[in-house]
């Protein structure tokens, strides 16, 4: 049985970076660039412009009274060429005239007919200076993490209306088992909803990727081997839910293993230990164990960091904190438990209080978590007291 760090290790040899693709600057929220760096091609700002709406001068002729020759407003270029004891009503955003060198703003201006009378200005005062925010020539890096709207803003101001950016992973879902229904059909004896489709296709999107969901499959072979194999044709990666374990009717592991190869199905964590991981048609492929609650958490510790690695992006993009449990809660001592807690602030740091029962069904104690506090292999419990590693997975 695989640890998480192995399984993660070897789920993540598997990531291939996905194909770029370029698209118009205004569609790229959220979007990992392929390229980090830009050479920027212009100045930022391009010329020297006033940062306040007031007057032009020159920082010499202060304090003292000057004569109003001129206006000038963004977008538009003054002809006035500042001599001494003159200054130009400028707007915030308007490229200084030439020969001012300062920018007195209106609430330390006194105006009288035709001029202005200013206090000492020092040169420089509230002009933004040509390439003060980037100059030409200058390689900008942007962050290894998908496009900010402030990201997006550095951008636009060097003029870059498309980018190229990675292709979002498109991540086959496949549903196994016989007694799954649609969540909008009704019920027959011994049948349940199919919480994972749209769950997981939910959980594809948060970690950057494009869901394709397939049909649903029953505990049939041949089905779902079919469905595999148009999986690997829609998709980069394979996900499928139910039927890694040991039950008669589990076939997903062993269709994987005919069509492809299997690299391992346990790991040693709570909740999820069957999980299946292996290759079909050189696509990785995880068979993630059928309750909503495990197939939910092992996809945020396996899946995710796959689905980001392939676009370029480090780790889970989660913060791990540190906090304090509030109460017992029992686990597996053999596995490494992610336990559905709600964080607080607490003090300096953070507690967590058990978010509801934790067993690998209820999924109203996952919805209500915020977290998933880590409790080592080797430990009974998460002892009250006792500070715990904790994945925020939600909003504080
Ligand atoms: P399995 O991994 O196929 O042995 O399924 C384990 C448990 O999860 C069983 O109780 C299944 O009924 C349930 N289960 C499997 N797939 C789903 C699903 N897509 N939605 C909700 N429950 C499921
Ligand atoms: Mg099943």
């Amino acid at each position: 049985m695989h640890s998480v760090e192995e399984a993660l290790e070897a789920i993540l040899a598997s990531a291939r970076l996905t194909p770029s693709e370029v698209l118009p600057l205004d569609r790229c929220a959220g979007r990992v660039p392929a390229e980090r760096r830009v050479r920027a091609a212009v100045d930022v700002p391009p010329f020297a412009n006033s940062a306040m709406d007031g007057f032009a001068l020159r920082a010499v002729d202060t304090p003292g009274s000057l004569r109003l020759v001129g206006e000038v407003a963004a977008g538009s270029v003054s002809a006035v060429e500042l001599g001494p004891g003159a200054a130009v009503r400028i707007m915030t955003g308007a490229p200084l005239p030439t020969g001012a060198d300062a920018v007195a703003p209106l609430e330390v201006v006194t105006e009288n007919e035709g001029s202005v009378s200013v206090p000492q200005v020092r040169a420089g005062a509230h002009v933004r200076g040509a390439g003060e925010d980037t100059r030409a020539g200058d390689e900008v890096e942007l962050p290894a993490a998908p496009l900010s709207p402030a990201s997006i803003a550095v951008l636009a101001s060097l003029g870059v209306g498309e980018v190229v950016v990675r292709r979002r992973p498109r991540v086959a879902i496949l549903s196994t088992g016989d007694e799954l229904r649609g969540p909008g059909e009704a019920l027959g004896p011994g049948q349940i909803h199919d919480a994972n489709s749209a769950s997981l296709a939910a959980a594809v999107v948060d970690a950057g990727g494009t869901p394709v969901v397939l049909p649903r499959a029953g505990d049939d072979e041949d089905r779902i081997a079919a469905l595999l194999e148009e999986a690997c044709l829609e998709a980069d990666l394979v996900v499928a839910s139910g039927g890694v374990s040991v039950g008669r009717h589990d076939h997903v592991r062993s269709v994987i293993e005919r069509l492809g190869r299997v690299d391992f199905w346990r790991i040693r964590v709570q909740p999820g230990k069957p999980l299946a991981f292996g290759r079909l048609w050189d696509r990785p492929v995880v068979g993630l164990p059928g309750n909503p609650v495990s197939a939910l958490v092992t996809f945020e510790l396996f899946v995710r960091p796959l689905v980001r690695a392939m676009l370029g992006l480090p780790g889970n993009g989660r913060v791990v904190l540190r906090a304090v449990a509030d109460a017992r809660i029992a686990k597996d001592r053999e596995r490494r438990a992610y336990l559905r807690v709600t964080l607080r602030r607490q003090g300096e740091g953070y507690a967590a209080a058990p978010a509801g029962g934790q067993g690998s069904a209820q999924l109203r104690p996952l919805a209500a978590a915020n977290g998933l506090l880590i409790v080592p292999e080797g430990a009974e419990a998460a002892e009250p007291g006792v500070s715990y590693d904790a994945l925020l997975t939600g909003e504080l």
